[in-house]
């Protein structure tokens, strides 16, 4: 099933995507209101196109976004030359995490902020984002895979310079700028995606192929990153858990290409759909 977020024009409604149709869910209050109650629980309103309706971001959680930050080997190599000498050399025995905040969000077709003056290295990633279903803490990886409601896309937008060398070359600031977190376009439920480490993921900018891989690639499979985030720390329905990003982003490229004001960016994962955005100067 795939589960949407939208707007008719009279506020915010969530819905079950068929074709090109989009079936109301109106009793529900929002996406978190419908994965406690399961998806299964709620009866549909007359059908209304597609095309009709503004796509918002599926979920926006009540807490940070969990991000892992080295999960493809090829883009930790890409990214090897503009480590400084006593970073991290190689990719460590456990996920490096970090969060990217719930109010950087923004839904398909938004516009992402590009950060001139204070940068232009501007870059996309793309992840699979797993949407936790059912609560857990100590999560074993052979359960892991049963608390996970469904999956989505998501862009982990990063500002590289920012990223890298400022504030002391920690994470957050560099990939918490306003609207450097699309999300969507859709939850696909999480039994139509059986086994999440088998889908094509890729990202075009202006439809040109930047990244193309497999989530099979993932060094920590979703089952084990749903394992190690849960050790001592309860995961709640709602949460959202972004797994890290293949290599062919901007920074990796020879010259690096920066994201610019009116470049198109499309983030595609299979059985999923497509996520697009535009950047915007001043957005
Ligand atoms: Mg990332």
């Amino acid at each position: 099933m795939k589960l949407c977020t939208f707007d008719e024009g009279a506020g915010r409604l969530t819905g079950v995507i068929e074709g090109d149709s989009i079936l109301p869910l109106r009793g529900t209050v929002d996406m978190l209101d419908l994965i406690q109650r399961g998806a299964g629980s709620t009866s549909a309103a007359p059908a209304l196109p597609l095309h009709s309706v503004r796509l918002l971001a599926p979920i926006v959680p009540k807490r940070n976004v969990f991000c892992v930050g080295w999960n493809y080997a090829a883009h930790f190599a890409e990214g090897k030359a503009f480590r400084p000498a006593d970073a991290v050399q190689e990719i460590p025995d456990h996920p490096a995490l970090f969060t990217k905040n719930p109010f950087a969000i923004i839904g398909p077709e938004a516009a992402i902020r590009h950060p001139a003056p204070i940068s232009d290295q501007l870059d996309y990633e793309v992840e699979l984002a797993v949407v936790i279903g059912r609560a857990g803490r100590d999560i074993r990886e052979a359960d892991a895979l049963d608390h996970v409601f469904g999956y989505t896309i998501a862009n982990d937008v990063s500002v590289r310079d920012v990223q890298r060398t400022w504030h002391g070359g920690q994470w957050f600031k560099g990939k918490n700028f306003d609207t450097h977190l699309p999300l969507g376009p859709w939850i696909v439920t999480a039994d139509e995606i059986p086994d999440p480490q088998s889908l094509r993921i890729t990202t075009r900018v202006n439809g040109a192929t930047k990244q193309d891989s497999n989530t099979k690639q993932m060094v920590f499979p979703v089952a084990q990153v749903i394992a190690e985030l849960s050790a001592g720390l309860t995961l709640h329905p709602g949460d959202v858990i972004m797994t890290g990003t293949p290599d062919g982003v901007g920074m990796g490229r020879t010259p690096p290409e920066w994201l610019k004001p009116g470049d198109v960016v499309e983030l595609e994962i299979e059985r999923i759909g497509v996520l697009r955005n535009h950047i915007e100067r001043g957005a």
